[in-house]
């Protein structure tokens, strides 16, 4: 899978007075991408498309560049402190993403230029919390190794994260496209996770994102490469093999990765969906086989009275039983974060 390619650009007028807008622009000129101007980028009007399900194609392939205005990070429990703005938004097409519903109608890709003013927006946040440690989370809105070949930004931030004593950065990726932030002076301070899923899952479910194949091996590189590393499996999902096929994807990621290695960390999230993101999946990808059957779940409400449907209390059981158990048999040295 090659790494993304925007087929079309938009520039806020003020990201070209950012070192990083300026190369982007050239880079795109270059390139020959058409271009255009935005007074804002939360303000996309006109893309092309006849259809609602063509226009969301298109935003997916247009990458809007300009200066993040709210510094103020949203928070980004249960893996971090805050959530670090780099981007938002992703050209991925996993049809359960939760994206679907918090970027609504604005499914295009929002690159920040005005990286420096973050960085200084989270030494005040390390600054107030200290002498605790601050995580900063870049994947909250975003799949950040996604864009890095356009960007440089995550590079950036990874290197900005080992100067500071008292913060740790962490993200989480779907793309293999790992190569230029391996020499990234890091100092540990960086957690590398990446997304895997059962083989059904990624096939099913997970369009323009690196085949898993290509995931184990990025993440083999990231840990030659010394990053404590990670891996989320979400969301694990109930169908017909599921144990045979999460069983098999931690016998090959236990193949891959050396043993006695640092210290490796699990996340671990069972697929949940509410009745508004059934309705955009429904919407956008008609044909997808995700299981959303509410008479099958159970109902759970979340904040703002909001509900959400999960596994029936049996087969949530046996999801918290056997994925640690076989974590437990293959990496015997990991910690399970947490597992919802
Ligand atoms: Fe969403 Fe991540 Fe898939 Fe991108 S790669 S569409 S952020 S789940």
């Amino acid at each position: 899978m090659n790494p993304f390619m925007p087929d079309l650009v938009y520039f806020e007028p003020d990201a070209l007075s950012y070192p990083l807008g300026q190369e982007l622009h050239r880079k795109f000129s270059k390139l020959g991408t058409p271009i255009e101007m935005t007074r804002s980028h939360n303000r996309i009007t006109g893309l092309p498309g006849s259809s609602e399900l063509e226009k969301y194609r298109i935003a997916k392939r247009t990458l809007v560049v300009g200066v993040r205005k709210t510094l103020k990070f949203d928070t980004s429990k249960p893996s971090a402190e805050y959530a670090i703005p780099l981007a938002t938004g992703c050209m991925g097409h996993c049809h359960y993403c939760y994206l679907q519903t918090t970027l609504g109608n604005r499914p295009y890709i929002r690159v920040y230029v005005n990286l420096d003013e973050i960085f200084a927006q989270a030494e005040k946040y390390i600054k107030e919390r200290a002498p605790e440690i601050t995580r900063f989370e870049a994947s909250c809105t975003s799949d950040p190794v996604g864009i890095e070949h356009l960007t440089g930004s995550l590079k950036k931030t990874i290197e900005f994260m080992a100067t500071q004593p008292l913060a740790q950065l962490r993200f989480v990726t779907k793309f293999a496209h790992v190569d230029s932030l391996l020499d990234a002076d890091h100092r540990g301070h960086t957690r590398f996770r990446f997304s895997v899923n059962a083989d059904y899952v990624v096939k099913q479910f997970e369009p323009a994102t690196s085949p898993l194949a290509d995931r184990i091996e990025a993440a083999k590189k990231v840990s030659k490469a010394g990053f404590p590393l990670g891996f989320i499996i979400a969301p694990i999902m109930i169908f017909d093999g599921w144990e045979e096929q999460y069983e098999a994807l931690l016998r090959q990621l236990a193949e891959a990765l050396p043993p006695g290695r640092q210290e490796l960390t699990f996340e671990l999230i069972t697929h949940r969906y509410t009745a508004t993101a059934k309705r955009l999946i429904e919407e956008r990808y008609p044909k997808t086989k995700l299981e959303m059957n509410e008479e099958e779940r159970k109902k759970k409400w979340g904040r703002y009275g909001r509900v959400k449907y999960v596994y029936q209390d049996e087969q949530m059981n046996a999801i918290k039983e056997k994925l640690p158990r076989w974590i437990a048999s293959y990496f015997p040295e990991a910690v399970i974060s947490y597992i919802t």
